[in-house]
């Protein structure tokens, strides 16, 4: 197990648009044990999500979820994800980066959308997602078009401090991804 360092905002390499992963590197040790380590830090800094550039790799991956059968976020591998949005429905939410630290913002993203990707064993996969769990993959495929959360606020009128965040906007402190 390896808790890799964590990219912040103003590296070039959040600025990007990632690489596509080839199907025969999907199975290699080095893309394996980068998935099992991208896991790892994800769950060490208790982010939801974590994208390839966080850690400093040009691929377009990205790990999410939390393992716990009440999370409405599961565990998921996505390689090469291509994002379909369903309908015109959108909401508005908070959000943080592990890019970001310590900072959360208001977020339009689309409601529903399905989503097209390979898994860790290189299979096609899609499933359809709504509100939270939409949210998240909206906001890790950013990562790999080089795109922040922030870039998406309709304004920075939310933009606060996770301090002020949880003193007046929310008890818990949400979660980065
Ligand atoms: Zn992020």
């Amino acid at each position: 197990m390896s808790i890799l360092k964590v990219s912040r905002m103003g590296h070039p390499v959040l600025r990007q648009r990632t690489a596509l992963i080839q199907p025969d590197e999907i199975g290699t040790a080095s893309t394996q044990r980068l998935i099992d380590d991208m896991f790892d830090t994800m769950n060490d800094y208790a982010g939801i999500g974590l994208a390839a550039p966080q850690v400093y790799q040009d691929r377009r991956l990205f790990v999410a979820g939390v393992d716990d059968p009440d999370s409405t976020m599961q565990p998921v591998v996505m390689i090469n994800p291509e994002i379909e949005v369903i309908d015109e429905g959108e909401e508005e939410d908070w959000e943080g980066c592990l890019s970001i630290p310590d900072i959360r913002g208001k977020v339009p993203r689309a409601k529903n959308i399905r989503v097209r990707f390979l898994d860790r064993y290189g299979n096609s996969q899609q499933f359809t997602a709504s509100g939270f769990p939409a949210r998240v993959i909206q906001h890790e495929t950013d990562h790999l078009n080089g795109v922040l959360f922030v870039d998406r606020m309709k304004s920075f009128e939310s933009l606060t401090f996770l301090e002020e965040y949880g003193r007046y906007w929310d008890s818990g402190s949400g979660s980065d991804g």
